[in-house]
């Protein structure tokens, strides 16, 4: 028995499918998930001693990589002052003129610590706002597991092929509707129908959760113009893209700009940091300055600040342009690879943030991500992880890419994986 069985045999006992988040458990991908022992750079190793090329980076936050050493170093000049201290320190407030600096419509904002918890609370401050109680998510959106964004999820929801979520209740299920990601005429439909009850509209600017799936063009304008005209508050779920698709994340990218902005993942640079912000009218009514309570014992905690501070310092537009550059490389690579063994493939990338599937046609919805070949992305994953290279362990995430994923990781990444597809055709 390897090592990494008998841990997890061990955490089987202890967790509900010895994991601590569904999606490790390889239930998109069959078979047993390694134990993780230590990371540095591109690359993890297993508790057997074996070698990873990572292109899941803790599931996004690690743009600069495992145990990048400006983090490092960052880390443990903060924890020798003390870890917790439930008052306020000027670190929280440096990341966050460091965020509003680079994403300039977030006027406010307040520091959760998961993306769960800021999306919780951008619903709640919209309800608040407008006075109204419903919700428009996208098929394949994966928002937290908060109750009202657990329909027609994303991640590991869709993973495993879970509908909806038990222990929702339905009167608050009710109250989410949901439309196909990138369908004007759905989006149309719910606005005419529910506009004057809607309280938010939500969305991944470029989907990660159900795949990779970029918006069409007119979609996100669409959704600004929708919001406008219903009185809804738009919110731009950045969990996933802040920091990833463009310096300053989708309004950057897109030029649309929405009301709410909820982050995570890359401003805390692999430490618990997420954060809810927007328009200061909105942010005001938050608690103290307003009634719409929230709260935490560890938001804007010291040494989560000092990740994130260090992450985003060290992540410049040089450097973001670089790993784009390089995670375009990857992408063609795949491209060519697919195209010389004429395997149906699609694959695209936004800033360093990436995804394929084994479809022929380009995927512009949840419906078409699941019209791709699962099974071949499965022995495809299990081939590619026999051969050092670490994806996603489900034909629904997108992959990222670090500041240490070098010309050479690339280079051995796209050679592994072809081999990987002839194994696995
Ligand atoms: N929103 C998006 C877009 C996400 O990708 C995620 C997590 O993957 C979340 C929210 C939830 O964040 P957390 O897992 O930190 O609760």
């Amino acid at each position: 028995m390897t090592r990494s069985a008998e841990i997890m045999q061990r955490a089987r006992a202890l967790f509900p499918g010895g994991v601590n988040s569904p999606v490790r458990a390889f239930g998109g991908v069959g078979g047993e998930p390694f134990v993780v022992e230590r990371g540095e750079g591109a690359r993890i190793w297993d508790v057997d001693g074996r070698e990873y090329l990572d292109y899941v980076l803790s599931w996004g936050p690690l743009v600069l990589g495992h145990a990048a050493p400006v983090v490092l170093d960052a880390l443990r000049d903060t924890m020798e002052r003390g870890t917790s201290f439930g008052i306020p320190t000027e670190l929280e407030v440096r990341l966050g003129e460091c965020i509003t600096q680079r994403m300039q419509h977030i006027e406010m904002l307040r520091f959760v610590s998961s993306g769960t918890e800021a999306t919780m609370s951008a619903l709640r401050l919209a309800r608040a706002a407008t006075g109204r109680s419903r919700v428009l998510k996208f098929d394949g959106c994966y928002h937290g597991h908060a109750d009202a964004f657990l329909v027609r999820a994303g991640s590991g929801v869709a993973t495993l092929g879970l509908p909806n979520s038990p222990g929702v209740p339905d009167a608050v299920a009710s109250l989410t509707l949901t439309a196909p990601y990138n369908d004007l005429a759905a989006l149309a439909a719910v606005a005419t129908r529910h506009g004057n009850d809607l309280a938010a509209i939500i969305v991944e600017p470029v989907i990660g959760n159900a795949g990779f799936i970029p918006p069409d063009l007119g979609f996100l304008p669409a959704l600004r113009q929708v919001a406008d005209q219903t009185g809804a508050l738009l919110i731009f779920d950045e969990v996933m893209t802040g920091f990833r698709i463009a310096p300053g994340g989708a309004t950057e990218r897109f030029g649309v700009t929405p009301d709410l902005v909820t982050l995570g993942k890359v401003i805390g640079g692999g430490l618990p940091v997420a954060a809810y912000g927007g328009r200061r009218d909105l942010m005001e009514q938050v608690a103290p300055t307003g009634p719409v309570y929230q709260a935490g014992t560890l938001s804007g905690n010291p040494l989560a600040m000092a990740g994130g501070l260090a992450t985003l310092t060290a992540l410049t537009p040089e450097l973001h342009a670089r790993i784009e550059r390089r995670t375009a490389s990857l992408v063609m690579g795949l491209r060519e690879i697919a195209a010389r063994r004429g395997v149906p493939f699609t694959a695209d990338h936004a800033g360093s943030m990436f995804g394929f599937f084994f479809r022929a046609e380009p995927v512009r919805s949840f419906a078409d991500a699941k019209q791709a070949d699962v099974e071949l992305f499965k022995r495809f994953f299990h081939a590619a992880l026999e051969r050092g290279v670490y994806l996603a362990p489900s034909a629904f995430e997108a992959g990222f890419l670090s500041a240490a994923h070098g010309d050479a990781e690339i280079a051995a990444t796209i050679e592994r994986l072809d081999e990987a597809l002839g194994a696995a055709l």
